[in-house]
């Protein structure tokens, strides 16, 4: 591709973690991503994680944060959703590897006789697999020739040379984060591939360390000590940083960066300060800045050029810093964890913003929720999201809460089994089946033998009763949605009368009941039109009263903020008085 009259070849950047960890890796990749993008370069960013899961799908919010879902169905680290938010870019399966992914490759491949006669080992064989996934998205100089060198004397299977010929594609930029901490024992092999790839790449490849540099209070001072032990070790495993961003909480003076410098062979340009800042939308504008950017370029032998504005970002920005006036919003989950509902709190913030309020977001925890309580626990709240989840612990408290909110008119969002529960709720209290429930409990109700006198109002979907397996066996990914005409929902989506959203589910609205559902007052205003499922149900008698069955959030992007959530926001900024 020709980048200001010039051919360029992709470039590599790859941004590793040291010290500890949640420093905010995929922020300063997605910050990355977004600069190089303002300057017109077509960038996309992968994160490859350590663990041995093929995918974060089975994995409880508490172990690893939201299961965030691309458009073509891979459940994906919650990191993907800070790519697309910051960047606007749509990942794919291909932006997210596990180590569990890489060895099953592997493995089946061995399986299938294509290494026959060899030994298969952690290098090449893991780390070629690794360097194979890590130059997908690029176009690159690595000729047939220059991969079987990397092959180790030819060592490695031809077969991943060719698929790595054939997925060639047309980005400037690709962004590789490493999940997890220098020195972690599952880290070395995404480390020695990352070597190796510098070797070959040259000048295409830039290497980006994250770092922590403690302020210790009895001492009143900043210490570098760590971030210095962490490029030793980086340097141990034969990777020298070409930059470093340091995490503090506290301003660091250019004696700081010099001595960093210094320490681990680095240019003081390129010793950028990461400070806390009170919204994670300001780094991408602190790390232009300090020239982040602009040392990748340098690094790249790209000619850096004028800074650009970054217009609507800014602009955001200034919305975001003048939105002072508060709403709060109650979010009832089961997760008491910042990242279990992550891609919502981002939506909910950011349709916040553009509607210039602050949305302060209350947790809710659905098992400590009772009839006796739920007016308590609501008072105040401008509006309540249900939120999605699995398995029945916790459901009787969203179910209190959406009566609660449908009787008393409060503007209210259920996603994915949020929905599922305003159904069962309006089953229950309005159609008068006492025993509405979902089929996801079923398992329960056979131990106490309930079941047959349960009614499901929301059931298994046809295409999952034969599905024996839980990892990535759901219906996943963006399916299309037909609006009904009129409908608030039709009106909020701006008059569309088909969309696409994501979805990530097993059991669904029962269309057995669909007529009497109608008949009362809760309609089912979004369809999707390959297996007749019901996508959206609401109230229209009700201000806000909206269940999808799926997942809005995950498309949600700082400009362009999604239009439920951005008409929920406004609804509920409506129904607020003015302090
Ligand atoms: N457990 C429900 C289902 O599988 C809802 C899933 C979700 O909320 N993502 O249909």
């Amino acid at each position: 591709m020709t980048i200001r009259g010039k051919e360029m070849d992709t470039k590599y950047i790859f941004v590793t973690g040291g010290v500890v960890s949640s420093l905010g890796k995929g922020i300063i990749s997605a910050s990355i991503g977004k600069l190089l993008q303002a300057r017109g370069y077509k960038v996309t960013i992968q994160k490859f994680d350590p663990y041995i899961n093929i995918d974060p799908g089975t994995l409880n919010p508490y172990e690893h944060g939201e299961c965030y879902v691309t458009e073509d169905g891979m459940e994906t680290d919650l990191d993907l959703g800070h790519y697309e938010r910051f960047t606007g870019i749509r990942t794919t399966r291909h932006n997210s590897v596990t180590t569990g992914r890489i060895y099953k490759t592997v493995i089946d491949r061995e399986r299938h006789g294509d290494y026959l006669g060899k030994t298969i080992q952690v290098v090449p064989h893991i780390t070629d697999e690794i360097k194979r996934r890590m130059l997908h998205f690029g176009v690159d100089k690595l000729t047939s020739e220059q991969v079987d060198k990397s092959d180790v004397n030819g060592k490695g299977n031809n077969s991943s040379t060719r698929q790595l010929v054939n997925s060639l594609t047309e980005y400037d930029f690709v962004i590789t984060e490493v999940g997890g901490t220098i020195g972690d024992i599952e880290s070395a092999p995404f480390m020695e591939a990352i070597r190796q790839l510098r070797w070959q790449l040259g000048r295409s490849a830039v290497c980006v360390h994250l770092t922590y540099v403690p302020y210790l209070k009895a001492a009143d001072e900043l210490k570098t000590k760590p971030t210095q032990h962490s490029v030793k070790e980086l340097q141990g495993m034969g990777i020298q940083p070409d930059i470093l961003v340091l995490r503090t909480e506290r301003h660091l003076d250019d004696s700081m960066r010099l001595k960093v410098a210094s320490f681990c062979n680095v240019d003081l340009e390129c010793v950028v300060q990461s400070e806390d800042v009170p919204s994670i939308y300001e780094v991408p504008v602190r790390m232009q800045r300090q020239g982040l950017d602009a040392a990748i370029l340098r690094k790249t032998g790209i000619p850096v050029g004028e800074t650009p504005a970054m217009i609507p970002w800014n602009s955001f920005l200034n919305k975001q810093r003048n939105a002072t006036r508060e709403i709060n919003v109650a979010l009832v989950g089961k997760y008491d964890l910042q990242d279990a509902y992550k891609s919502i709190r981002e939506s909910l913030n950011l349709a916040g913003i553009y509607n210039d309020v602050k949305t302060r977001i209350l947790f809710i925890n659905s098992e400590e929720i009772t009839t006796g309580n739920i007016a308590e626990k609501l008072r105040g709240m401008a509006g309540v999201v249900i939120c999605p989840g699995f398995g029945r612990r916790g459901i009787e408290g969203k179910i209190i809460a959406a009566e609660y909110t449908r009787t008393h008119d409060i503007p209210t969002f259920g996603i994915c089994l949020g929905m599922q529960m305003m159904v069962i709720e309006f089953a229950r209290n309005v159609l008068g089946y006492k025993d509405a429930d979902s089929a996801e409990f079923s398992k329960v109700d056979k131990l106490t033998s309930e079941q047959v006198d349960k009614i499901y109002v929301i059931d298994m979907m046809e295409e999952q009763k034969s599905v024996t397996d839980m990892g990535g066996t759901m219906r996943l990914g963006a399916y299309e949605c037909e609006l009904v005409p009129g409908s608030r929902s039709f009106d909020a989506y701006g008059g569309e009368t088909l969309i696409r959203e994501r979805h990530r589910h097993r059991y669904e609205f029962n269309n057995r009941y669909k007529e009497q559902y109608e008949a009362n007052g809760m309609k089912c205003v979004g369809i999707n039109p390959a297996a007749d499922l019901v996508e959206i149900v609401e109230i229209p008698a009700l201000k806000w009263y909206i269940g999808t069955q799926f997942h809005p959030e995950y498309s949600s992007t700082v400009l362009r903020p999604h239009p439920l959530f951005m008409d929920f926001i406004k609804t509920c900024v409506n129904g607020t008085v003015e302090a």
